[in-house]
């Protein structure tokens, strides 16, 4: 058993650490100041150039094939490269990416929608949440009603990601209410043209997702993704397309967390002494650095599953419910490391707590994650003792 990385692999790593401190971590400051007015941290042609920087040394498309101009790094890879961009709240991201389920257009569809999101130019949001349907996904109520050879979509979906900015969404509606989830639901490529408006939501967090109103969009058969019917399945695949990822991230910033604790413990003195010799800060200072160590194999597990093609829903359910749970204690031990202080607007421990926050609700909250990971060792489709038991 290996546990050490590559050549390359360390190679890749360490372009992106250096890219993150001499690119990222100098805009922190100005990011901070204007998230407190209120404003975006990075505009978007400041991202668009921190990401063609980038791509001037090959860094774009991380996972997207090569075949379209990208990467096509690993799973394994990838999540190297996220715990590496977690360890700054600049909210970058590698460009030439594009949704896993858009690689199911059409020719057609593939020059309007896939290429132009590769490229940067055109942006997606996925859309199925809707007020009545988060966690149980299948109660969608969102309808598309053909109407000679169009579609007219009617509904309300809440909390999509980028449904403010985007140009399109790929909106999930039943098309056949007798079969529902099962061969009832299709997925439409919905431009904002076409009739839908969001409306910004406000969260505890530094951004906002949007809701997506349709009322009546009329939709042409062409704009139907992948085949009639089969919209939970891509659903499905878009939501399973990297769940050990946000954890990925998380590392990242709970080990740049934890830098800080680390440092402010051995200078801070209370008492004529530095509080790392108080045993109550040491016994924070060693949970924290076991547990960012135990969810860095379970992604990196979880991550070598997926490159392996093996089934492994139960392994990023694992890392994804460990990091939500453990990401969040640490970064409170931190703020409690830091007193007062970290309680302040001058730090951003406390904008990585709420931003943090979020990590046990989206893309599958605790509970669901619980769910299927008792579920699957209740019936016997994973093992107590893991994949080498
Ligand atoms: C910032 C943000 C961004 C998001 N981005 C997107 C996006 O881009 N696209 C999109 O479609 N959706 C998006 N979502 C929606 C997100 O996936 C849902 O919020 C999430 O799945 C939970 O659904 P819900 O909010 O309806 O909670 P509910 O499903 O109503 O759950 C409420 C509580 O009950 C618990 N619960 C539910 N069922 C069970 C059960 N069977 N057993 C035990 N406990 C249970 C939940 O865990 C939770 O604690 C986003 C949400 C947020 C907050």
């Amino acid at each position: 058993m290996d546990f050490s990385l590559s050549v390359e692999e360390r190679e890749i790593r360490d372009w992106v650490r250096t890219f993150v401190q001499k690119e990222l971590v100098p805009l922190e400051q100005e990011v901070l100041r204007r998230e407190r007015a209120h404003q975006p941290g990075l505009t978007g042609d400041e991202l668009r150039e921190l990401q063609l920087k980038a791509k001037e040394s090959g860094f774009w498309g991380v996972q997207t094939p090569e075949e379209y101009g990208g990467m096509g790094l690993s799973a394994t890879m990838t999540a190297l490269l996220e715990a590496e961009l977690g360890r700054t709240y600049v909210p970058f991201r590698f460009g030439g990416a594009a949704d896993n389920i858009l690689f199911h257009a059409n020719e057609e569809q593939k020059q309007r929608y896939l290429l132009p999101t590769i490229e940067g130019t055109r942006t997606s949001c996925f859309a199925i949440t809707e007020p009545g349907a988060g966690s149980d996904a299948k109660a969608i109520r969102t309808t598309a009603r053909k109407d000679g050879s169009d579609w007219i979509i009617n509904g309300e979906k809440t909390f999509i990601t980028g449904g403010n900015e985007a140009d399109f969404t790929m909106v999930f509606a039943i098309t056949d209410p007798e079969k529902g989830a099962n061969g009832g639901v299709t997925c439409f490529l919905v431009d904002r043209d076409m009739g839908w408006r969001s409306e910004y939501i406000d969260t505890m967090g530094e951004w906002g997702p949007a809701s997506l109103i349709f009322d009546n969009v009329r939709v042409p058969e062409s704009q139907i993704l992948g085949e009639l019917g089969q919209g939970f399945t891509l659903a499905m695949q878009w939501i399973g397309r990297g769940r050990y990822l946000l954890p990925a991230r998380a590392i990242g910033s709970c080990e740049r967390l934890v830098s800080m604790a680390i440092e402010h413990a051995n200078t801070r003195e209370t008492f004529g002494a530095p509080i790392a010799d108080r045993q109550a800060i040491q016994w924070m200072i060693a949970d924290s650095g076991v547990e960012i160590e135990a969810l860095r194999w379970l992604v990196l597990h979880a991550a070598w599953q997926v490159d392996q093609g093996m089934d492994s829903r139960h392994a990023q359910s694992m890392a994804k419910l460990f990091g939500g749970q453990k990401a969040n204690e640490i970064v409170d031990r931190v703020l409690q490391i830091h007193g007062g202080m970290g309680y302040t607007r001058e730090l951003p421990v406390e904008r990585w707590y709420r931003e943090l926050r979020l990590l046990r609700i989206y893309e599958g909250t605790d509970e669901i994650q619980r769910r299927t990971i008792a579920r699957n060792l209740l019936k016997g489709h994973a093992k107590v003792g893991g994949a080498l038991g």
